[in-house]
This record gives structure tokens, sequence and C-alpha cells, in this order.
């Protein structure tokens, strides 16, 4: 195995260090490489495994203009899941989705409804930033489903916060426009699924923050109760 072949076999392990691996060793101690031990994000045990197993991934075009994968960040047992679209520039820079000012604007409301952002789970629908923001393609979608299915499916929360019209088109499959659905409760693989407004879109258009408000009381809600407010 040639040496290009090791390193290309090394970080489809997730071994992040590789090209600078051979130089370190002689001088200091090789800084501590990911524990990645490579394999199948899907078949993660856990949320901190998949992250790792899935931090060079290069299933679709977003991979190449990305800093980072931007994988989830909250309480791997949430009670919430709150699922954007994709990671924005302050995002891909930072490594946490919901960062930037419509992640600013998230932080605030989760406490009118006596939520803390580390109570929650933060996703997206796809884990690398879109070139300059645009919407993610179906195709990328596609390829990155997968994993926020598997997060889900391992956080086993009570409900799923759809933020804004990609989140709820590539989760329920709607092209409908996000004002005739935002606000009424839906059911997703068993899951109750809550579609709002994307917290960028309030930033636009402040006076969204009315109804958006009405569609988190909802949520508050049905946290208390494990209930109620239909439709
Ligand atoms: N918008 C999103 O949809 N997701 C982020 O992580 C940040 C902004």
């Amino acid at each position: 195995m040639s040496r290009r072949d090791l390193l290309a076999y090394l970080r489809d392990f997730g071994w992040r260090d590789v090209d600078t691996a051979r130089r370190s060793a002689s001088r200091t101690p090789a800084r501590q490489a990911p524990i990645s031990g490579g394999g199948e994000p899907l078949e993660a045990e856990d949320l901190g495994e998949m992250a790792r197993r899935l931090a060079d991934c290069r299933r679709c075009r977003l991979c190449q203009g990305r800093k980072q994968v931007v994988f989830g960040v909250g309480n791997p047992k949430a009670r919430v899941v709150f699922v954007g679209e994709g990671p924005g520039a302050d995002e891909d820079r930072l490594g946490e989705p919901f960062v930037g000012r419509a992640g600013q604007l998230l932080n605030v409301m989760l406490p009118s409804i006596g939520l803390r952002r580390e109570d929650v789970y933060i996703a997206n629908i796809v884990k690398c930033r879109p070139p300059g923001n645009r919407d993610p393609e179906t195709d990328e979608a596609a390829a990155c489903m997968p994993f926020l299915h598997r997060q889900i499916e391992l956080i086993k929360p009570d409900v799923i916060v759809l933020l804004g019209r990609i989140a709820a088109r590539f989760l329920l499959g709607t092209t409908a426009p996000i004002s005739s659905y935002r606000g009424r409760w839906t059911v997703w693989h068993g899951t109750a699924v809550l579609p709002t407004f994307h917290p960028a879109y309030l930033l636009r258009n402040p006076a969204a923050k009315r109804e958006s408000w009405v569609d988190f009381k909802k949520l508050k809600e049905r946290l208390s109760t494990g209930s109620g407010n239909e439709g």
C-alpha cells in the first residue's frame, strides 16, 4: 500500500490528522487523533460515535465547500429536537448549529417557554453548509436524511419542532406554503411534530413573531401535559 493509499485509508476511518502525524511524531507526542474506530455512522450506538464517524463525510457535493460537518448539539436525551435546514457561515466556522443571528433568536425563544438550549437537541436537514446559504438540493438532503433519522431514533424525543419550510419539506414531504401548516401538530414515525417559522424568517418578518409565539405556547403545553392543542 502506497503512502497516499494509506493516508486515504486512514482518512476514511476518520483520522483527520494523518497529514501531520508522521512529521509531528519525532518532535512532540502526536496530538491525540479523534477516536473514530471508523465504521458506518448509522450503526453507531450513540450520538458522539456517530458524529465522529461522520466527520469526514463525502457523500454529497456539500463536502467540497464546508469547513466542517455540523452534526448537532444538545441533550442526547432531549424531549424536544429542533430541526433547521442547514448550517450557515457561523455554524460552519464553529461546528455547531444555530449559533448565528437566527440561533441567537432561538436562544431567546427557548427560555420564553421554560427551555434552555442545553435541554433540547438541535440539528439540521443537511449537516454541511450549502454554498452561499442556498437551499439544500433534493439529492443533498437525501444523502443526509438517514443521519437525522438515526439521531432522532437515538434521542427518542417526545416532540420534533421543524424550523421553516425546508425542514418541513424534507421531513414531511410537503411543498405547501409554511403559513398553511405551521402550528399544526402532525406525526412523523410515531413522534409528534410541530412545524413553525424559521428564526431567520422571523428576523426578516418580525410581525410573524406573534404566530411563532402561539406555536411555542403549543409546544410548552404539549411538554407540560403530554397532549393538547391539536391542529
Ligand atoms: N439556519 C439553519 O437552518 N440551521 C442552522 O444551523 C443555522 C441557521
